[in-house]
């Protein structure tokens, strides 16, 4: 097959990283033409793997002279269509930027390169007795440019934070190949604007994140983690809201519905319990006698919403056997049908009940499938359309479904993404949840910085 780059390019990109860490064949390329977003592809130019900044300037100073357009890609397991290529692009590939470079113990801080995946980082901090939080499904395989370019969430949000409350610091490499530094080791530090919040969530737009300095914190001492289950939705939500009433913040607070639940018995096979249409995993951290008293109070609440079973992992195998069920919802569902479209509208909390309500309503009117589960304490709910993107008439439907449930999304004060990102899947909706005056001001600030357009183009916006 015959590379679809120029040869005058991918000779030039050859000289810069040498050959073998350009990929130019169709059958090499077809792996990089699609990330986690159900039924989206594209072929790109050639694929790039660097090991440096200095090379990423240099790949951006000739993708600015030739104007070719680049998208940085971790680990493609983006849900919005962000790392998709655009046509005859350079993919810019950051996995083998993949040292963590200094623990330092006295500022509780972790330098890494993008290309580090999120367990790594975990482990690192663990390793040194320390605690880095965000934990997305994917963190076995996504990498940390890729949290920060996406501020990716997890099961920990809720009383943790998510990404974004985590770094202090970023080396981006602009689109036209200046190297930037932002943040520091500095708990306080308010000078001037703060360019690295503006990085955090850009979605490889505004530039190419080339090393990551990141807060940590220290190690819980105890956890408590516990399985409730409820006949209705409505009662698992009730439950979502007294908690937080009560003021209580769990690390942890995520659901399930009846699909979803027995979709990941089935995958996982960690005896959940089937009787039931709603289950909540709660898990609360923090000094003992602070867990033992929360975990108390949730149970009672849970009771109180006529819970039909409340069970508390007996040790730390049994609680993590349970996240890594929660962890596995996606990949449960995605065996079930062809095609899984993974949605991750979001709402107020004290809206939750009304919108799992809603979806419902929209599975039945469109005679869909979905499954439902994500993180109800934070009001990120992940309805997951079961479906065929073979079948047109079905996708079309989908189309529609969406179409409402982002709208009441918006209408309830929530927004059209929690987690996962504009990218290409939801571009369409973000003017009218933006409007005009935020919508003017993200097209200035690409325009100063990519006034050739070419990182990511066509992604989050025109
Ligand atoms: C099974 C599964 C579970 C998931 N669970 C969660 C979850 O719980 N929470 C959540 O938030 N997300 C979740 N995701 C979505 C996804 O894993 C995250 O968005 C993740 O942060 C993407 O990381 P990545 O390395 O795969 O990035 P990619 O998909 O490769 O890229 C994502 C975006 O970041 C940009 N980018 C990547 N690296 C850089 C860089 N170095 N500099 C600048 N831009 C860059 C890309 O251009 C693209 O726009 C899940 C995905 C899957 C498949």
């Amino acid at each position: 097959m015959q590379p679809s780059a120029s040869a005058a390019i991918l000779g030039r990109l050859s000289a810069l990283v040498g050959a073998k860490n350009v990929l130019t064949q169709k059958e090499d390329l077809i792996p990089y033409s699609f990330d986690g977003t159900a039924a989206m592809k594209q072929m790109p130019g050639c694929v790039v793997f660097v090991e440096s900044a200095a090379q990423v300037r240099d790949i951006l100073r000739l993708a600015n002279e030739t104007l070719t357009p680049v998208v940085t890609r971790g680990s493609g397991t983006g849900l919005s269509g962000g790392s998709l290529p655009s046509p005859d692009c350079i993919v810019l590939c950051t996995v083998r930027m993949n040292r963590i470079l200094e623990v330092d113990r006295a500022n509780l801080t972790i330098l890494v390169e993008p290309g580090v995946t999120t367990v790594q980082v975990a482990d690192a901090a663990t390793a040194a007795g320390l605690f880095y939080p965000p934990d997305p499904g994917s963190m076995r395989i996504s990498t940390i440019g890729g949290n920060v370019a996406e501020n990716s969430g997890g099961l920990r949000g809720l009383k943790y934070g998510i990404t974004r409350n985590y770094v202090m610091g970023l080396e981006v490499v602009l689109p036209d190949g200046e190297l930037l530094w932002t943040g520091n080791k500095c708990v306080k530090d308010v000078a001037g604007y703060s360019l690295k919040d503006l990085f955090v969530g850009s979605e490889g737009t505004l530039g190419v994140i080339t090393k990551v300095l990141l807060k940590l914190i220290p190690k819980p001492a105890a956890k408590k983690t516990m399985v409730a289950t409820f006949a209705a939705m409505d009662r698992a939500a009730q439950t979502v809201s007294d908690i937080i009433a009560a003021q209580i913040i769990p690390c942890t607070l995520e659901f399930l519905d009846r699909t979803t639940i027995h979709c990941v018995e089935d995958y996982a096979k960690v005896g959940l319990p089937l009787d039931c249409e709603a289950l909540l995993l709660m898990e609360t951290d923090g000094h003992p006698a602070a867990v033992e008293e929360e975990a108390a109070r949730m149970a009672e609440l849970a009771r109180n919403n006529g819970a039909l079973a409340v069970r508390l992992a007996k040790d730390e195998a049994e609680a993590t056997k349970l996240a890594a069920a929660r962890r596995s919802a996606f990949s449960a569902l995605a065996r079930v049908a062809p095609t899984t479209i993974l949605e991750d509208a979001t709402v107020p909390r004290s809206e939750l009940a009304r919108m799992i309500r809603f979806v419902d309503e929209v599975a039945k009117k469109f005679n869909l499938r979905i499954g439902t589960f994500g993180h109800m304490g934070d009001g990120n709910l992940h309805p997951t359309f079961l479906t065929d993107e073979r079948n047109e008439s079905e996708m079309r439907r989908v189309h529609e479904a969406f179409q409402e449930i982002f709208t009441e999304a918006i209408r309830l004060g929530g927004t059209i993404t929690g987690e996962h990102g504009v990218g290409l899947a939801k571009k369409d909706f973000l003017p009218k949840f933006a409007g005009d005056a935020q919508m003017r001001v993200m097209r200035a600030l690409r325009q100063s910085l990519d006034p050739r357009g070419i990182l990511n183009p066509g992604k989050m916006f025109d």
